[in-house]
């Protein structure tokens, strides 16, 4: 019996295949997840900057 399901998964960014087994877990493809790693940090930052303006009231 050939119970081997791979279950398909497909890039949260671009929609491609996702034919790596780490790539399905990321949920993006290599490339994919290196811009979204990026974009992650960015949004870091500017919840950053914010915590920094309001840390003076307390
Ligand atoms: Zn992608």
């Amino acid at each position: 019996m050939n119970n081997e399901t791979v279950e398909e998964k497909y890039c949260g960014r671009c929609n491609r295949k996702l034919k790596s087994e780490k790539s399905r877990e990321t949920g993006f493809g290599p490339v994919c997840k290196k811009k979204h790693d990026l974009e992650k940090v960015t949004v870091v930052e500017e919840i950053g900057e914010n915590l920094d303006k309001d840390g003076g009231t307390e």
